[in-house]
């Protein structure tokens, strides 16, 4: 079975407003962090722009393992490294791009409980309403019925290269891959993109493991 999941591509101004609606309730709640876990790698940047907004020098991580590929999920989460730093009787902030199952920031959460932080807090940019795991601080909330794929800014040319190759299994071909990505998953995506991935990545239909360019 070809997997073409409905997508939504966030752009980086989404992004931007998303970490300021966080930083604005993290400073309401008076919970500021002195260090910031990046659940990586999805939450590396999100962190970053937390750490930017509520003046944090401290930034450490941890990494979860769980979608192996674009919205394929490689069966149960996993903590695949532990966290980098000590936390012991700090108030921490950890952060991830988007709880789904929330497996990950569930594991994390426990991981970093652990090692003795005064305050444990968490934060996603986007939270999926059937997540087992609900953050402190999630900036939009989208029902479980309207899942979908989000193609973040620092995950574009994994999930497109991913996503073509998949429909060039169905459709072989720039152009019919490209009609294929707007009709089965709502994405639109440039010609010169799927040109660059082409270049990198079997579009004839050869092959369905995408390699980002
Ligand atoms: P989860 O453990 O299911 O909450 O998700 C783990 C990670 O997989 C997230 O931090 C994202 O990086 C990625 N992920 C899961 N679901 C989605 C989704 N619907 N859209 C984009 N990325 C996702």
């Amino acid at each position: 079975m070809v997997d073409l999941p409905r997508c939504r591509r966030a752009t980086w101004a989404e992004v931007e407003r998303w970490a300021d609606r966080i930083a604005d309730e993290v400073r309401a709640h008076r919970a500021l962090p002195e260090t910031i876990v990046a659940l990586t790698r999805g939450g590396w940047v999100p962190s970053r722009l937390l750490c930017d907004r509520l003046g944090v020098k401290r930034l450490l991580s941890v990494r979860a393992q769980h979608w192996g590929v674009t919205a394929t999920p490689s069966g149960r989460a996993e903590l695949t490294d532990g966290l980098s730093g000590k936390v012991a009787g700090e108030s921490v902030l950890v952060v991830d791009d988007i709880t789904d199952t929330g497996e990950s920031l569930s594991l994390a959460i426990e991981h970093i409980r652990a090692h003795g932080p005064a305050r444990l807090e968490s934060a996603a940019l986007l939270h999926i309403n059937h997540s087992k795991f609900v953050p402190t601080y999630f900036a939009e909330e989208i029902p479980r019925e309207a899942w979908v794929w989000i193609v973040f800014p620092w995950n574009y040319w994994e999930d497109v290269a991913t996503l073509a190759a998949r429909a060039a299994a169905l459709t072989p071909g720039i152009d019919a891959v490209r009609a294929t990505l707007v009709e089965r998953t709502g994405l639109t995506v440039p010609r010169e993109d799927l040109e660059r991935v082409a270049r990198h990545t079997s579009l004839d239909g050869a092959s369905t493991a995408g390699a980002p360019p």
